[in-house]
C-alpha cells in the first residue's frame, strides 16, 4: 500500500482525495493550512496547520513513511510549494504537482499583466471603480487607495473593515456569467483585478469583462519549482499510478 500525502487547499486536491480514498492500493493523508473555517474535507485522514517549514515537512514525510507527496495547493501558495520541493529533495520522496492550467488571453480581452497585488493596486488609475477578487489576506494595498472605489469580493471577511468608499461583497464560487455581468453593470465597474488562478468556478468574470470591454489587471503566477505536473485530478491519479 502506498502512503500519499496530499497538500490541499483547492477543489482539485479534494477531488483527487475523494477519487483515491476508496482505492485499497493507497493510504491517504490530506493536509490543510488551517486558514478556512469549516473547510470541506475528504473521507480520509485529515491534518491541519503548518509543518514548520521545509525541515518540518521533511520530518513529517519520514516519520509517517510517506511514499509520494502531492502538492495540490493553489498556484499562488508559493511558500508551501517551495517547501514541498525542498523536503522532497531532502528525503528522496517523489513530489508531484497538481495545478490548474492558467487562463490565457482571448480575442477581445484587454489584459495588463502585473507581478504582485501591490503592483496591481498601483496600476489602477485615479477614479477607477474596481472589482477586486484577490482574497482577504491581500486586499490591504487596494483599500489603502482612497482615490478609487474598491468592490472587494471574497469568501471570508477582511480583518479590518474598509473605509468608505470601498466595500466588501461576501460570496463563494462558482459564479455564473449572468450574475457577473449584472454585478459589473450595477456597480459601474471600470476595471477587474484578478489573480491568474485558472479556476473554472471563477472564470465567468473574465467573459463578462470581455463582453463589457472592461480592462483586466491580471496578477501573474509566481515562479514555481519544476515538478512532474498534472492539471486535473484524473490526470494526477494516472500520474500517481505511473509513479508507484
Ligand atoms: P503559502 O504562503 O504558500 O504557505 C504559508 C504556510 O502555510 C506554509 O509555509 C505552510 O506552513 C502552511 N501551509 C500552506 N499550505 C498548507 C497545507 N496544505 N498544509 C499544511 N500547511 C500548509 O500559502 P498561502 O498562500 O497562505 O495559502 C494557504 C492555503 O490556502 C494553501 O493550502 C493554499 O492551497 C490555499 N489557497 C491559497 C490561495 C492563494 O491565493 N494564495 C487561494 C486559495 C487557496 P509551514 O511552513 O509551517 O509548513
Amino acid at each position: 500500500m502506498a502512503k500519499i500525502l496530499i497538500l490541499g487547499g483547492t477543489v482539485e486536491a479534494r477531488q483527487l482525495a475523494d477519487m483515491l480514498a476508496g482505492d485499497e492500493r493507497f493510504e491517504l493523508i490530506f493536509s490543510l493550512a488551517g486558514r478556512t473555517s469549516n473547510p470541506l474535507v475528504p473521507k480520509c485522514e485529515v491534518r491541519s496547520g503548518g509543518f514548520g517549514g521545509a525541515d518540518g515537512l521533511a520530518d513529517f514525510l519520514e516519520d509517517k513513511g510517506v511514499d509520494i507527496l502531492v502538492d495540490a495547493t493553489h498556484s499562488f501558495a508559493d511558500r508551501i510549494t517551495q517547501n514541498a520541493a525542498t523536503a522532497s529533495a531532502a528525503t528522496g520522496t517523489p513530489c508531484l504537482r497538481l495545478e490548474r492550467k492558467a487562463w490565457v488571453r482571448e480575442a477581445g480581452d484587454d489584459w495588463a499583466f502585473v507581478a504582485s497585488v501591490e503592483e496591481a493596486a498601483q496600476h489602477l488609475p485615479k477614479g477607477a471603480r474596481a472589482l477586486v477578487t484577490v482574497g482577504r489576506q491581500e486586499i490591504e494595498p487596494f483599500f489603502d487607495r482612497l482615490d478609487i472605489k474598491i468592490i472587494a469580493r471574497m469568501i471570508e471577511p477582511p480583518e479590518k473593515k474598509p473605509l468608505a468608499p470601498h466595500k466588501v461583497l461576501r460570496n463563494r464560487p462558482p459564479y455564473e456569467l449572468q450574475d457577473e455581468r449584472m454585478l459589473m453593470r450595477i456597480e459601474h465597474i471600470s476595471h477587474l483585478v484578478s489573480k491568474n488562478s485558472g479556476s473554472e468556478a471563477t472564470a465567468a468574470k473574465l467573459q463578462a469583462a470581455r463582453e463589457l470591454q472592461i480592462p483586466v489587471i491580471m496578477i501573474a503566477r509566481p515562479d514555481a519549482p519544476r515538478l512532474p505536473t498534472a492539471h486535473t485530478a484524473q490526470a494526477m491519479a494516472r500520474l500517481i499510478e505511473e509513479t508507484i
